[in-house]
């Protein structure tokens, strides 16, 4: 069984430091690397589906959060404010009050909705130290988060993409979700009572949730419904994901939202020439990167999907005489992007560079063979074992830019003869 902070250490994918705070890992280079390369692929399908990104302050002022409701329902969970003079800011528990804001900033007609705002930014929790670890229960969360302001019409339509947007990255990670839960308030929400956990306003809680059930039924998706699970401003589709412990937890969601249109008066000019209110759909594809690296890790071990993997190709010489052989097939391996290394016999038997590598999905081995034939042949073997044999450098440098490109858990296109 993997445990996440185990291999994470193991791998020097990252780590903590007492006097960084518990709760606050540091990525170390590989584990940056792998965080770089989802962060662009989610940036990547975000701008397909016609999002535009934004960057907006970690910080907030209190007020922000008065209008938004999270001082009132949320402020269990946030860091206490920071005086600064006459004014009091906070660490920012969401990124939804800056998108509101950055969408009333400028005035929309109709015709720019739906308007899908993204941003891949840090928001933070004050989880107590007793339950931090690894990076799953951490205080520094970077959300991959986006907010669709749209008509009301539009709502189902964009939060049923956003759900294909999360099945595609699914595969693409070679992850797979547990479940789809529909999360709906505990008591106080259902009845409409002030404070605690939920705002109070019934026609919100039910017009939401008919709209996320329409979403999840047209779908064709099977959810079990769960209560006291919504935010606290509306219900919410998560996608929960298990651990190898079988312990359960959500990577993904997706809300439509009538709370904070309302609470920072957010409108439209509609093709009546009046103002009209958008609704606000909340939606994230692969959750925080923390959690979903800790769950990348777990999930395969470490032996992450090539196009993850912070070294896709280790190129081994048998000996110092193919070492010329293997500078070239390297130069042209970064040439085109790859991540590619070279382990020379000053790192050991072949048999133990090998060994030493076992993650990395492939690896091509130029002996005397190799190094002498007519357009220089290395030996591919694959992380899994299989063998594919003797191809050109040029042609394993391909094979390997379109299975990246391609994405997902594969790693050999064609069938492969074992050896
Ligand atoms: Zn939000």
């Amino acid at each position: 069984m993997h445990d996440h902070r185990r291999l994470g250490r193991e791998l020097d994918l990252f780590d903590t430091d007492p006097l960084m705070g518990a709760g606050l890992p540091y990525w170390l280079p590989d584990g940056a690397v792998v965080r770089h390369t989802l962060e662009e692929y989610v940036r990547e399908a975000e701008r397909a589906a016609g999002y535009r990104h934004v960057y907006s302050p970690v910080l907030g002022k209190r007020e922000l959060y008065e209008i938004s409701g999270h001082w009132a329902h949320y402020s269990d969970d946030m860091f206490p404010p920071m005086r600064l003079g006459a004014e009091e800011v906070v660490l920012r528990p969401s990124l939804c009050p800056h998108h509101a804001l950055i969408y009333r900033s400028r005035s929309h007609s109709y015709r720019e909705l739906p308007l899908r705002m993204a941003e891949l930014g840090g928001m933070y929790r004050s989880e107590l130290s007793g339950v931090l670890g690894g990076l799953t229960r951490v205080r520094s969360i970077q959300l991959n988060d986006a907010h669709i302001f749209c008509t009301l019409e539009q709502a189902v339509q964009e939060a049923r993409a956003a759900l294909q947007l999360i099945a595609r990255a699914y595969a693409d990670l070679g992850i797979r979700a547990a479940r789809h839960r529909l999360s709906l308030p505990g008591e106080a929400g259902r009845e409409g009572a002030g404070g605690g956990k939920y705002v109070a306003d019934p026609g919100l809680w039910r017009r939401a949730t008919a709209l996320l059930r329409e979403v999840l039924d047209s779908s064709g998706i099977p959810y079990e419904e769960a209560e006291g699970e919504a935010a606290f401003y509306g219900p919410k589709i998560d996608v929960q994901i298990t651990d190898p412990a079988g312990r359960e937890a959500t990577l993904s969601t997706v809300q439509i939202d009538f709370h904070q249109p309302e609470r920072f008066d957010l409108h439209y000019i509609g093709p009546d020439g009046a103002k009209h209110r958008p609704v606000m759909v909340h939606r994230s594809i692969i959750g925080s990167v923390e959690r979903v690296v800790a769950h990348l890790i777990e999930q395969h071990g470490g032996a992450f999907p090539a196009w993850l993997a912070p070294v896709q190709l280790l190129i081994l010489p048998v000996s110092q005489a193919q070492l010329s052989a293997a500078e070239k097939l390297l130069r042209r391996a970064l040439d085109q992007g790859l991540r590619a290394e070279l382990a020379g016999p000053e790192h050991g038997s072949l048999g133990a560079r090998i060994r030493a590598a076992r993650l990395v999905p492939y690896q091509a081995v130029i002996g005397e063979r190799e190094a002498e034939a007519d357009g220089d042949l290395v030996a591919v073997r694959l992380r899994d074992g299989r063998r594919p044999g003797a191809v050109p450098g040029a042609e394993l440098l391909a094979r390997i830019a379109a299975r990246v490109a391609a994405r997902g858990p594969e790693l050999w296109d064609a069938v492969v003869d074992a050896v």
